[in-house]
């Protein structure tokens, strides 16, 4: 009889760890208290937006960006059969440009592939790093210096010196001028995830940036690509179509309530349905796939006692911070405003954001909601607590987007994209009336913000000695989601699948059952920086710190 396996969560980490296992010939089943999968990547349709035949209008918790450089995701997507024929992975489409706008200055263009020519290259830093700017060659030099570092340190001064410290610190931001400040220290960390420069550590937000780096330089992959229509529909629904043709039974509607242990093994599962009657459940083994801050009250005494290391869940719970999308439906006409990402780097709410309809060719817009809408702006507010633009508050200083009403976030974004997308001449090209807008209801206002059920976990300084590996010390119980320990180390689709393969091959060895182990990539590093960072490793182990040079 097969080994019977039960997840707790159908977010990505447990989808995917559904989809190694159901593959390897286990008995899967998948416990998820929404209604349906996807977790925080799920779409979510606008209620009440259209009656049938109209379709309802395409709302999500935040908009999706596969980097260059992810694999473990992008090899599970080439494994999903799409409905058209063809794999999931063939709806990923490529963006060719990234902009940064910025308030009162033109927008600075990025496009996420290699120069190809040293004129090109130029082209790109000179537009890049402009006078307009303010920043100084020292300022351009000093990153540079720093960046540097990033990619040539040994990984274990990575994990002992930059986990340690703050992406505030490691820049010197005390000592540099405002400028470098508001692009370098708080642009970067503030716009890539829900971050801050004061907390969130070095080696976490160094991955990031230079595996985009290297993404620019590497022709075989577009640096930006997202998918070709709405997450669920183009990729979620196909993948539980998909893992349900292989056998995965999904139960929706079931909360995880407790999961029971005898001190040594799990020895089930407390699962609560929407009318408050609670099942036991049993398998031979449980992969945990719920977000960290779910996990965190499920760790009893006899968890603890079959794996103290376990507690760290604990000390990083509170680690989640509010990173929230917001759709735009535009009237009538659609306003591509960038063939990629779009980066609002001085924005108060730490705004980005993507114009969708250019990369839906698949979607009739005409069928959408009123059957007046022209494109969809997503935009992720990655700030809730630093002063808007519109609404006064206490103590002179401006709401916060945590102050305010939705309607009022609403207003204040549109009015940030409003003034960081002024053109050097002729009119906005956005409309100055609001649109229609949707904000996941799992983001609850009452008035203001009160709760958000999809947290964003974030790596803080020396968080990583609480982290968790995928393999737990209890026997049958393996750890699948965004904020155990991987090569990926940034709470991502990424990361989620790639601790997912981990909880896998733990699994399979304990279970003993015959199958391959599911592939696992580490980061790339380029062969021209391998020298360097052997050098760095001669250095650590000497107790002498970084040079940048080969020895
Ligand atoms: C606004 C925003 C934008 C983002 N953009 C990107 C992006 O562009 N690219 C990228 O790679 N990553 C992005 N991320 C991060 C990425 O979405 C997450 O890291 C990833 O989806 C996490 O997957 P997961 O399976 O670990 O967790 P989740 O997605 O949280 O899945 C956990 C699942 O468990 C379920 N669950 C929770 N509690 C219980 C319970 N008690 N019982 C049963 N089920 C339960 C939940 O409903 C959910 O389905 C973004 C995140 C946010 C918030």
């Amino acid at each position: 009889m097969a080994v019977s396996v039960l997840i707790l969560g159908g977010g990505v980490g447990g989808l995917s760890a559904a989809h190694e296992l159901v593959e390897r010939g286990f008995a899967v089943t998948v416990l998820e208290q929404r209604d349906v999968p996807g977790g925080k990547a799920r779409s979510v349709e606008v209620p009440g937006s259209a009656q049938p035949p109209m379709l309802p209008l395409p709302g999500e918790h935040g908009f999706r960006f596969f980097p260059g450089f992810y694999r473990h995701v992008i090899d599970t997507m080439a494994r999903i059969p799409a409905a058209g024929g063809g794999s999931v992975a063939g709806h990923l489409a490529a963006a060719s440009l990234e902009m940064l706008a910025r308030m009162g200055k033109p927008p600075i263009e990025l496009p996420p592939h290699q120069p190809h020519s040293l004129p090109e290259l130029r082209r790109v830093l000179r537009t890049l790093f402009g006078a307009d700017t303010g920043l100084s060659d020292d300022d351009i030099g000093f990153f540079a210096l720093k960046v540097w570092q990033l990619m040539t340190a040994c990984p274990e001064r990575a994990l002992h010196e930059f986990e340690n410290q703050s992406w505030l610190a490691f820049m010197d931001a005390a000592n540099r001028s405002p400028a470098f400040n508001e692009y370098f220290v708080d642009g970067l960390t503030r716009c890539l995830v829900a971050a801050r420069a004061d907390k969130a550590n070095v080696r976490a937000g160094g991955v990031v940036l230079t595996q985009l780096f290297y993404g620019m330089f590497d022709h075989s992959t577009p640096l930006d690509r997202l998918l070709d229509g709405p997450t669920s529909p183009v990729w979620i629904t196909p993948w539980r179509t998909y893992l349900e043709s292989r056998g995965v039974h999904f139960e929706f509607g079931r909360t995880v309530a407790a999961i029971e242990c005898d001190g040594r093994r799990v020895t089930g599962v407390a699962a609560a349905a929407a009318d408050g009657s609670v099942q036991q459940r049993q398998a031979d083994h449980y992969v945990c796939a719920l977000p960290v801050e779910t996990t965190a009250p499920l760790i009893t005494p006899a968890l603890l006692q079959a794996d103290p290391a376990l507690a760290g869940i604990g000390r990083i719970a509170g680690d989640v911070y509010d990173m929230v999308g917001i759709q735009f439906y535009l009237p009538d006409t659609d306003v591509p405003l960038v063939h990629g990402h779009l980066s609002l780097i001085d924005s108060p709410w730490a705004l980005t954001g993507i114009s969708q309809r250019q990369f839906w060719p698949g979607v009739d817009f005409a069928r959408l909601g009123d059957g007046h809408v022209g494109g969809v702006l997503s935009i992720d507010i990655s700030d809730w607590d630093t002063p808007g633009l519109c609404f006064p508050g206490p103590g002179g200083r401006n709401l916060t987007a945590r102050q305010c009403r939705p309607e009022q976030v609403a207003l204040d974004v549109w009015t940030q994209l409003r003034r960081s997308l002024v053109p050097a001449s002729g009119p906005n090209p956005l409309p100055a009336a609001l649109p229609r807008w949707f904000i996941d209801p799992g983001v609850r206002f009452d008035p203001t913000l009160v709760a958000n059920d999809s947290r964003l976990f974030v790596n803080l300084v020396g968080s990583w000695q609480y982290r968790p590996e995928a393999a737990t010390a209890v026997p049958n119980l393996v750890l699948a989601s965004d904020y155990v320990r991987t090569n990926t180390n940034l709470a991502t689709m990424e990361a989620a699948n790639e601790a997912a393969r981990r909880a896998v091959n733990a699994l399979i060895a304990r279970s003993g059952v015959a199958a391959a182990p599911c592939a696992i990539w580490p980061l790339h590093t380029p062969e021209v920086l391998k020298p360097f960072i052997e050098a760095d490793c001669l250095l650590w182990k000497a107790g002498l710190p970084w040079r940048g040079a080969v020895a």
